[in-house]
């Protein structure tokens, strides 16, 4: 029997669980925890989303370290023209591609290590920098930069109301728990011709984001048009092509005209087709020594369900090359087991096997090459 959860951006209750698998589920920094992977969709304004994590302030404020163990650890990501790039670099040049104005107040909302605002802040030495996150665990990696009355932690402080031409949020939005609150709070802090630029998974271009148990909000264009103007903010742009799986947005203070009608369906088609992909990853027998193609969060579901414990990831990224993951080494494609049986592709569907069409030469003669979408 599942709790009734009321919608996280219009308030509708949604009752019954579109999707509903006992677990083991995968966190967005790949660590696998014992709870159920549940997705809830609401067909009032077509948000879907997860249930809250079992101590969620925690998790954050003690648990997220995401890169932070590693200096210039980054991860992968891939631009419009499909090529590979540091995920940090790409944010900085997208937002410097809107040109902040000069001596423009920037805060960087969720910040992080707030490597992507260094960034920005390298190539426009005249914009003032300022961070927020929701734990203490970066404030040495700020100290060295920022000055402490530029940083904010847990609270956004009463005397940042209005200050900002620009703010910040890379891939903040879809963790938190009530996502209307959070847009009021960063509309606040706007000064009145600012501009609020982030990014959020887009879960209808990759699929696996309604899979990621601490991806709360798993938007779609129309809840997050909702979500924007229940706030007090509309969108100028929003882009779903330049950066893979995700929704690219801007947004200003005014209020919404126009927002689209919900639409459950795709998200729907796509939990069916995740229940039968992990029906097959527990009860197929796969030939070992299997091999995963990708140490991020798709390989790591793969492992996670797999009947036998893979003999390697393979991964182009060389932060994790070398790596153990969920008890498996990563190695190169290239060092790939000659004896491996089996390669089971941990990729985005939409994209895997356009990414698998070239670079294959590592590929052992006998392995089968299995992906997700049969
Ligand atoms: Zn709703």
């Amino acid at each position: 029997m599942i709790a009734a959860t009321n919608c996280r951006v219009c308030g509708t209750p949604c009752p019954d669980a579109a999707f509903d698998d006992a677990g083991p589920s995968l966190t967005s920094i790949r660590t696998v925890i014992d709870v159920p992977t549940q997705v809830f969709l609401c067909e009032n304004c077509g948000h879907a989303q997860s249930p809250d994590l079992p101590d969620l302030e925690d998790f954050y404020d003690t648990q997220y370290r995401i890169s932070l163990d590693i200096d210039g650890h980054d991860q992968l990501y891939e631009n419009a023209a499909g090529e590979q790039v540091f995920r940090t670099a790409y944010q900085a040049e997208m937002v410097l591609d809107i040109a902040p104005p000069i001596g423009a107040k920037i805060l960087d909302f969720g910040a992080g290590k707030a490597t992507t605002l260094q960034r920005i802040v390298e190539a426009r030495p005249d914009l003032q920098p300022f961070v927020f996150d929701v734990s203490t665990d970066y404030v040495s990696h700020w100290a060295t930069w920022i000055p402490e009355s530029q940083q904010s932690t847990y609270q956004l402080p009463d005397e940042w109301s209005g200050q900002f031409d620009f703010i910040t949020a890379h891939f903040v939005l879809e963790h938190v728990a009530d996502p209307v609150a959070i847009f009021q709070d960063l509309r606040r802090c706007l000064a009145p011709k600012g501009q609020l630029f982030f990014t959020v998974p887009d879960a209808d271009g990759n699929t696996g984001d309604l899979l990621v148990v601490d991806h709360l909000n798993h938007f779609s264009r129309a809840s997050l048009l909702a979500a924007l103007g229940r706030a007090g903010l509309v969108a100028t742009s929003i882009d779903t092509d330049r950066f893979g799986g995700a929704f690219v947005v801007v947004a200003r203070p005014g209020e919404a005209f126009d927002v689209p009608p919900p639409d459950t369906r795709p998200a729907q088609a796509s939990l069916d087709a995740w229940a039968k992909t992990l029906l097959m990853l527990r009860e197929q027998t796969l030939p070992t020594p299997i091999a995963i193609y990708g140490a991020g969060f798709y390989g790591s579901v793969i492992a996670a369900r797999l009947a036998n414990t893979p003999e390697c990831f393979l991964d182009r990224n060389p932060f994790l090359q070398g790596q153990l993951h969920l008890n498996s080494p990563v190695l190169s494609p290239e060092d790939c087991p000659a004896d491996v049986k089996t390669v089971v592709v941990g990729l985005n569907p939409k994209r895997a096997r356009e990414i698998l069409s070239s670079n294959i030469a590592w590929l052992p003669e006998q392995a089968e090459l299995i992906y997700l979408d049969g």
